[in-house]
């Protein structure tokens, strides 16, 4: 059985070249090649003999993720569903800065500055973190369509084709941030009421090298390199992290030292896997730390969210008291806002009251819809009451934009759709999965 070169550290790496009677120079050129040109196949490897590669490819594969599909919002958001070896697909989702700031990305871009400025108490929203403006953009967008590109079909139009291309070349231009949101398990199993993945119920575990090769194969297709450009990520694609917690780890390892991603620029968020958080806090190399919170109280949380069984709000927000921040560093705390069901001013209020004291900030995101999900968005007004009784309780809190909700690709949405329809009326009879590898 041949393994994967994405994936192996370099002690590994050299055990390999070190077996193939190679002198060790032949580590560096190999871990170069995967995670700093990110080859896709051992021939490609064109700092090493010919001869040797043949021999490596007996063995081993680079264990790229094949881009299947890719669809493209008109938000400049893009979708990519990445397949592995043996089948299985995951989604992982790109979204460039774009349009001044990238407060909704999960990241800290465009949040740190306000972060500074909000710790005193209330503060009327920015233009860009309005959830008004940030509703009313989103439907525009919606409403007015989006592209699919399929990599494999001759049917891509030459509009989309242009289009792409003059946006891949203003990035290229002035490089800026952008985020990559990854995927670490085919699934989930956690089945949290308002998401989309929970339905597809957990299939496996992503290993180390499938979470890296999903950012090794959109850097390359966005054409874009760190550190040259400032690329963030979040662990916040299909599947819980916390239940794959060695794979997540090494992988994370793999982004910081081989691919080159500063650490404090990836978050990984968890709904709550207690045990985990405890046991992440004392990592040498760790992304920051976000948490699902989605409820006020016990009762909520464990309707929206039944692994709050296990580990209740106490041993939850305990973990996070605990948690060893480091200098400048907060733990995000996020908040899907359902309409009617946890987003009333007393759920504000509740929130408030169970983050005081903590080194915190909330992201509040709107619920994005989907088909089998029966909860509503709530309105606008709505949002932005919740938002200004957690920054009257001088609770940093920030209004999520939705990225690519037209294509699926918005936070809760990943579940593998492969059909997206115009009307925005139109979709829910129209998507399907894909069919399982
Ligand atoms: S929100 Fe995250 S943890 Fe919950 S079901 Fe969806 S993917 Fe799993």
């Amino acid at each position: 059985m041949t393994s994967s070169l994405l994936g192996m550290d370099r002690e590994e790496v050299a055990a390999l070249i070190r077996e193939a009677g190679e002198p060790a120079y032949r580590t560096k050129q190999v871990m170069d090649a995967v995670y700093r040109q990110r080859v896709e196949s051992v021939s490609e490897i064109s700092t090493l003999p010919f001869e040797l590669r043949e021999r490596l490819e007996k063995s081993v594969t680079v264990g790229a993720a094949r881009i299947e599909n890719k669809f493209v919002s008109s938000d400049g958001t893009v979708r990519y569903l990445m397949g592995f070896e043996d089948g299985q697909s995951v989604e992982t989702v790109w979204m460039p800065e774009g349009d001044g700031g990238e407060a909704g990305d999960g990241s800290e871009a465009g949040e740190e500055a306000e972060l500074a400025g909000s710790t005193s108490g209330a503060k009327a929203p920015s233009k860009e973190q309005d959830p008004i403006a940030a509703l009313k953009r989103c439907t525009t967008q919606m409403l007015s369509g989006e592209n699919e590109v399929n990599q494999n079909s001759a049917t891509q139009t030459s509009d989309t084709q242009t289009s792409d291309t003059q946006t891949r070349a203003t990035q290229r231009r002035s490089p800026r941030r952008s985020t990559i949101c990854i995927s670490s398990q085919v699934g989930c199993a956690v089945d949290c009421q308002f998401c989309l993945t929970a339905l597809l119920g957990v299939k496996r575990n992503l290993t180390a090298g499938e979470i890296v090769a999903q950012v090794c194969a959109v850097l390359k297709d966005q054409e874009v390199s760190p550190p040259e450009d400032r690329i963030n990520l979040v662990f916040m694609g299909m599947g819980e992290p916390f239940l794959n917690y060695e794979n997540f780890m090494k992988a994370a390892q793999l982004l910081v030292e081989c691919v080159g991603i500063a650490e404090r620029r990836m978050t990984v968020s968890t709904a709550g896997i207690v045990p985990r958080i405890r046991e992440f806090g004392g990592e040498k190399i760790r992304p920051k730390l976000a948490i699902s919170l989605n409820a006020s109280n016990d009762d909520l949380r464990t309707r929206l969210m039944p692994l709050n069984k296990k580990w209740n709000l106490e041993m939850l927000l305990a973990a996070a008291r605990d948690f060893p921040l480091r200098a400048r560093e907060w733990i995000t705390f996020e908040y899907v806002l359902l309409g009617g069901v946890n987003d009333r001013p007393e759920n504000a209020r509740e929130a408030a009251e169970l983050l005081r004291g903590l080194k915190c900030k909330v992201n509040l995101i709107a619920l994005n819809p989907g088909p089998g999900i029966e909860f509503n968005t709530p309105g606008e007004a709505r949002v932005e009451e919740f938002q200004n009784i957690l920054r009257g309780a001088g609770i940093p809190a920030f209004v999520r934009r939705p990225r690519g909700r037209d294509i699926y690709a918005a936070c809760g949405q990943l579940k593998r759709t492969v059909a997206v329809a115009t009307p925005p009326a139109a979709r829910r009879q129209e998507i399907s999965p894909t069919a399982e590898g």
